[in-house]
C-alpha cells in the first residue's frame, strides 16, 4: 500500500476560476489499483463533474497532473498588502473641542 500526494487543477467554465484540489491517492493492490481521498474520505476520482468553489457552477474542465506548476500565472495569488497610509480627508479635531464654547 502506497500513499500518494495529487494536486489536481481545475477550471470553472463559467467564471474561469482556477484551482487546485488535493487528493490522497492509496494505491491498493488486488482491486480497482487506486483509492482516492480528500480530507480522509474517500471520494470518485477527480472528474469534470467537480464543482466550482466560487460559483457553484458543475461545467469544470480537469487540467493534467502538475499543469499549474507550469503555469503559475493561473493561480490566483494573495492580495499584496497596500503600504500606502489611510489618510482621512476629512480634517482632524480634538474630540469635543466645540463643548464649552457657548
Ligand atoms: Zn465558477
Amino acid at each position: 500500500m502506497k500513499d500518494e500526494i495529487r494536486k489536481v487543477p481545475f477550471e470553472c467554465r463559467a467564471c474561469w476560476h482556477v484551482w487546485e484540489e488535493e487528493y490522497l491517492v492509496r494505491q491498493v493492490e488486488g482491486r480497482d489499483g487506486e483509492i482516492w481521498l480528500r480530507g480522509g474520505v474517500q471520494v470518485p476520482p477527480p472528474s469534470a463533474a467537480e464543482i466550482c468553489p466560487r460559483c457553484g457552477c458543475h461545467q469544470t474542465v480537469q487540467f493534467p497532473d502538475g499543469y499549474l506548476a507550469h503555469h503559475p500565472e493561473l493561480i490566483p495569488r494573495p492580495a499584496e498588502p497596500d503600504s500606502t497610509p489611510l489618510v482621512s480627508p476629512a480634517p482632524r479635531r480634538l474630540p469635543g473641542w466645540r463643548r464649552n464654547r457657548w
